[in-house]
């Protein structure tokens, strides 16, 4: 590490810059530590862990791990990573990131006026939820039980959209005695085991084949398609975070990104987004990052 005298820029060498520490970012550097490989996570949120880490869900078909909360399952990752790798805790992102095809290294200038030089660098910034409707303290955007938590009993709740997610949170809100009722564009796409839960549950109404579906706010509630309800909650699927469209210099003219840029997890776009995938993806480029500078290195 280089301090620059003054004390406020620190320059730093690293094998791997991995931007974003949540399942991915996290599982990429465990693998690079295995294999002897330097890395640093630049994390914008204050903590580690991404949003599963504030999430009590219970997490599903993680094989070996039956009932295990997603704050559970990333408070053990965080603790097996080094913080002394973790550019963190103060809302960091990249702001610039040159890349000097010569050295063959990225240079990237960190938001608090640090320089890191980077022989690789891995893009795991995950998607946020996407709604055509603006959040608001009645319109609920996306997963995340804290978000649904403080919905009363006897209340009633539209519930925009017809994937798992909106399925499941219809069922935890019917649970806790709402009312609810679910919207869906087309038709529902939930998986069979949800389907049945939600047709037998009675404070669940499902209504299909809506056609655009209108939303507006007011003092008390919602309304949607013409009728009022206490909240809206909405699960439209996700967007991949636009964190690589910032730095035009990682991809080539024609798109793709350039050789010694990867992206992994939920930014890939997957059609079925999941914890396994992204940790599969980081372990497989965590190798080939690892075969590629053996290489450079002969
Ligand atoms: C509530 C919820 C429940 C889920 N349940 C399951 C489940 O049961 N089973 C399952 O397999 N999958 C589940 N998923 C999906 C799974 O969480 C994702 O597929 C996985 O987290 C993707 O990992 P990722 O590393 O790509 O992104 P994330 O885990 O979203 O991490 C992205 C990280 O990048 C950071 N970041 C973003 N932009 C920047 C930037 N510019 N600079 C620095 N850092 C940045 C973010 O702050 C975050 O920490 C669930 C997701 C949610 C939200």
């Amino acid at each position: 590490m280089n301090k620059v005298m003054g004390g406020e820029m620190v320059e730093r060498k690293v094998d791997v810059l991995i931007v974003g520490g949540g399942v991915g970012g996290l599982t990429l550097a465990q693998w690079l530590t295995g294999l002897g490989r330097s890395w640093l996570i630049v994390e914008q949120a204050a903590v580690l862990g991404g949003p599963l880490a504030n999430s009590d869900y219970i997490l599903k078909w993680i094989p070996g791990q039956a009932e295990i909360s997603g704050r559970d399952y990333l408070a053990a990752m965080v603790a097996q990573i080094d913080a002394a790798h973790c550019a963190r805790a103060t809302q960091l992102s990249a702001v610039a990131v040159d890349a000097d095809v010569g050295q063959g290294e990225f240079v990237c200038t960190l938001s608090h006026g640090d320089v890191i030089h980077a022989k690789k660098m891995v893009f795991a910034c995950g998607a946020t939820p996407f709604s055509p409707f603006p959040e608001s303290a009645r319109v609920i955007v996306g997963p995340g039980l804290q978000k649904i938590a403080h919905i009363a009993a006897g209340q009633r709740v539209a519930v925009l959209g017809g994937g798992d997610n909106a399925a499941d949170h219809a069922l935890i809100l019917a649970e806790m005695g709402v009312a609810v009722t679910m919207l869906v564009r087309g038709q529902l796409r939930t998986s069979a085991a949800l389907l049945q839960q939600i047709r037998q549950q009675p404070m669940i109404l499902i209504c299909t084949d809506c056609q655009e579906l209108v939303l507006s706010t007011n003092a008390t509630g919602v309304q949607v398609q013409g009728e009022h309800y206490d909240y809206a909650v909405v699960y439209f699927g996700y967007q991949a975070s636009p964190q690589l469209q910032a730095f035009p210099v990682l991809k080539t003219a024609a798109g793709a990104l350039r050789d010694g840029v990867f992206a992994i997890g939920d930014m890939t776009q997957p059609e079925f987004p999941n914890i396994l995938l992204t940790q599969g993806q980081a372990a497989v480029v965590a190798k080939q990052i690892d075969a590629q500078l053996s290489q450079r290195a002969k």
